[in-house]
């Protein structure tokens, strides 16, 4: 479980959900990582995480820049490089667009794409003078599906494909990959905004019959993150129980 020995990830919003699944699996697999986070981080140092000396949470709000770029710098003082970035934070303002806030479109914007526009390009530099790299964009299953009530979130998140594809062409020259992971419904409080009753009528229409966990999105992410998916780029790869076949 060692395929990440002596590479560094940083992953925003680590705190919860799937962003700390990513984290302990990261780490897990030898990797140093930071990880970013914007409330109250709680019950820090999680339990059964080993080699926590190598784990550095960090406060900031991936809509500020002159926090990212404390990130960046914190992450190069302490452990020497970025190899591996996971544009993980994200939230959701759902409304109908008759109604929707401006600053719900703004936020919700801001956060999932800007944020990883904002990360990309701190880390690129540090990615290139070790001559590779792996960005993972979460994206959102959707970004390929209409979703009455989340054009905001869908829009953002079918960004992050075009900001993916686009990427892999510039970088793959220098041995730097760029891929998005399009989650399906994954249980976490994500999830706990949507009525019970809602939740189950979702979970008839997954042909797996299932929520998501945390830990399944962790997997493909650490296997896009290794030398093993060296030769992958430019994809956007769905981890939805075949919901979106
Ligand atoms: P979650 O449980 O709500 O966790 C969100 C994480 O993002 C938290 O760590 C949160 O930090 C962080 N975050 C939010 N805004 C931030 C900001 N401005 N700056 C820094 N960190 C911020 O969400 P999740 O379900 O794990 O979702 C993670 C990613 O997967 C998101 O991009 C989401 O869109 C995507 N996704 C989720 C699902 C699903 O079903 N769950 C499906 C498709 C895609 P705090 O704890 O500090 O608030």
């Amino acid at each position: 479980m060692n395929m990440l020995a002596g590479k560094v990830g940083l992953v925003t919003g680590g705190s919860r959900g799937i962003g700390r699944s990513v984290v302990a699996r990261l780490a897990a697999c030898g990797a140093s990582v930071v990880f970013t986070h914007s409330g109250p981080l709680h019950g820090w140092p999680w339990e059964g995480l080993k080699q926590s000396e190598h784990i550095l949470p960090i406060k900031a709000d991936v809509c500020d820049a002159q926090a990212t770029e404390r990130v960046i710098t914190t992450t190069l003082e302490q452990f020497g490089g970025v190899d591996i970035l996971v544009n993980n934070a994200g939230i959701v303002r759902d409304g109908l667009m008759a109604t929707m806030r401006a600053e719900d479109w703004e936020q919700v914007l801001d956060t999932n794409l800007g944020g990883a526009f904002r990360y990309i390009r701190a880390s690129l530099g540090s990615m290139m003078r070790r001559d590779g790299g792996r960005i993972i964009n979460i994206s959102s299953i959707g970004a390929i599906r209409g979703i009455a009530g989340q054009a905001n979130y869908a829009a953002s998140k079918a960004g992050l494909l075009g900001l993916t594809r686009s990427l892999a062409a510039e970088l793959a020259g220098f041995n730097i990959t760029v891929n998005a992971v399009l989650p399906g419904y994954i249980q976490t409080d994500m999830l706990e905004s949507i009525p019970a009753n809602v939740r189950q009528q979702l979970t008839r229409k997954i042909p797996a019959k299932r929520f998501g966990n945390t830990a399944e999105i962790a997997s493909l992410v650490a296997f896009l993150a290794s030398s093993e998916a060296g030769y992958i780029t430019g994809q956007a790869i769905a981890i939805d129980g075949g919901l979106s076949n």
